[in-house]
């Protein structure tokens, strides 16, 4: 059975993405401040924004000579000014690769030379790391710029090279050119290996605005609403609501460069926030933090969930503290431009991810791809024009997730109710998932691999109720005269912990004689998972 989007289809516009933002659809006053940073209050009006990115286009094409399909990469906690390069670039006719800020120098590296970025810009607390990835990948230093005012180690702010006289005539897109054109590089491991660069097109950002658009248009307003900008700008999910929603509605959103509760407290009490994205760990604060009580959240009318998993319980448990607050869940990929699914404001069933945001079909189906009916469990394939363009430079691994109909294979396993509603019920891919962040096993078994203590391995993500997500955790097969001890479990999770950015950390290790196997060789994750499920039943 194909499920269709219950909304009407979107319309999409005959022009680029940033001929689409700049049009302004919805009368956005110049002088509204749209980013404004939480912590100093310093801010970015709407006139500026266009006004720069315009001057940031006009640098890359005049001075480093910028062709279209280059790439810049971003390396940056989120900043008030951070849609300036963004939208800069791809107003040039390049493509932005946000990396996250937490990145090791190896992590980077693999972004930079996956993307072959040509810039760097990086925040000031990350120049060290971001020179040392440079030079890895034989990008020049001259190419590394530093947000902010101030020269750090040599390297100049983009704000003083970038923010010349000129401002770029906009490229002008037809539609099916935007539907070719990629205008940013998010990493994603996908069903399976490891993190690849995600081409999300013109189209796709446009489309995904107009798809939440539709569903939510009527209900959020630049005019009323606030949002809080504590999602990281790298991740889809903040990409395309905080800067690109936000713009394109004219939606002030106040920017936290780190999450901290007692300033998102206090961001929402005394800036009056009205909606927010948040992810699981988050609300799972909300829920039961004791700090929440000494402030007053009441304008926070509506919080979207997603990035991962959101529990019915979790989500009532927040209901009971905040009655007045609205939580409801989106679910969405990178694959996907974020949301595909999202849950209506007036109709919120705990548990569930709602209803296909418009112009989105679906299939639920069993393994050999047969459609699947109501309440049968099934992986979940999406189509649609947020569907991504494909991976960068990796034919195979697009062709293995999308099909000849154009269908996206999630990897996650979903089940629709008799009203039509949907749920994730479980994952067929291997993907971890650390509080929204993605960790890819793979990714993990490759550093385990080089240890000379693991002669085998697998790692897999367990569920932790208390913090709202899962963690990782490495099963190990110890070569010979190794001994099984805590001290060599330390000394493997300090040997992970070495190479991997924090949220890739093992959080536990299990010594097992043997990892399961298929008869091809492939590691069942599946297996260890099933047992670690049950290990946390019985405990
Ligand atoms: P990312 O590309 O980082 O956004 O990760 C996408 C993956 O996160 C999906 O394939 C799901 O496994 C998981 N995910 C995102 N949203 C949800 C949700 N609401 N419920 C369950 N899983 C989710």
């Amino acid at each position: 059975m194909v499920i269709q989007s219950l909304l009407p289809p979107i319309t999409m516009p005959d022009t680029g993405l940033i001929e689409f933002l700049f049009k302004n659809t919805h009368n956005t006053p110049e002088d509204r401040k749209l980013f404004i940073d939480a912590f100093t209050g310093e801010s970015l009006t709407y006139g500026k924004l266009k006004d720069n990115v315009l001057r940031f286009a006009a640098t890359l094409q005049d001075k480093f000579n910028f062709k279209r399909g280059d790439v810049v990469a971003i390396y940056s906690p989120n900043q008030m000014d951070y849609s300036v390069p963004l939208l800069g670039t791809v107003a040039a006719g390049g493509a932005v690769s946000p990396a996250n800020p937490a990145y090791t120098s190896t992590e980077l590296a693999y972004q930079l030379e996956k993307t072959s970025a040509k810039i760097l810009i990086a925040h000031e607390t990350n120049v060290e790391m971001s020179l040392k990835s440079a030079d890895m990948v034989g990008l020049s230093r001259s190419r590394v710029f530093v947000f902010g005012k101030n020269q750090v180690q040599g390297i100049a702010p983009w704000s003083q090279v970038f923010m010349g006289e000129r401002r770029a005539t906009l490229i002008t897109l037809t539609a099916q050119e935007a539907k070719e054109a990629v205008a940013y590089l998010c990493f994603s491991s996908g069903t399976t290996g490891k993190s690849k660069g995600v081409m999300t097109t013109h189209a796709n950002i446009t489309a995904n605005v107009l798809q939440y658009e539709g569903l939510e248009g009527a209900s959020v307003n630049g005019n009323k609403d606030r949002m809080i900008g504590v999602l990281p700008f790298f991740h889809i999910f903040g990409l395309s609501l905080l800067i690109h929603v936000a713009i394109y509605l004219g939606i002030p959103v106040y920017v936290m460069p780190k999450f901290d509760l007692v300033k998102f407290c206090e961001t929402i009490q005394k800036e009056k926030i009205t909606f927010s994205c948040l992810v699981p760990p988050i609300i799972l604060l909300l829920a039961k933090h004791p700090i929440v009580d000494n402030y007053d959240l009441s304008s926070l009318k509506v919080v979207t969930c997603g990035a991962a998993p959101l529990s019915a319980e979790l989500s009532q448990q927040t209901k009971r503290r905040l009655p007045t607050m609205i939580v409801k869940q989106g679910y969405g990929l990178t694959e996907t431009t974020t949301s595909a699914a999202l849950e209506p404001t007036d109709g919120v069933v705990s548990g569930s991810i709602g209803f296909l945001l418009p112009s989105i079909s679906a299939k639920i189906v069993d393994d050999d791809g047969a459609e699947l009916s109501t309440g049968q469990r099934g992986e979940l394939w999406l189509k649609g024009p947020n569907i991504m363009k494909g991976y960068i430079n990796n034919l195979e691994a697009t062709a293995e997730c999308i099909d000849k109909e154009e269908y996206f294979h999630t990897g996650d396993i979903a089940v629709q109710d008799q009203d039509g509603r949907l749920y994730i019920v479980d994952r067929k891919k291997s993907l971890i998932k650390y509080k929204g962040f993605q960790v890819p096993p793979a990714e993990l078994e490759g550093v385990l691999f080089t240890s000379p203590m693991v002669a085998d391995c697998a790692v897999i993500g367990v569920y932790d109720a208390s913090q709202a997500t899962e963690l990782p955790r490495g099963y190990i097969t110890l070569v010979a005269n190794v001994p099984a001890t805590e001290e060599t479990a330390k000394t493997i999770k300090k040997f992970v912990a070495d190479q991997v950015v924090y949220y890739k950390q093992l959080r536990s290790i299990v010594f097992i004689d043997e990892i399961p196997k298929s008869s091809s060789g492939k590691t069942l994750h599946r297996v260890l998972r099933n047992a670690a499920a049950e290990e946390q039943v019985t405990q």
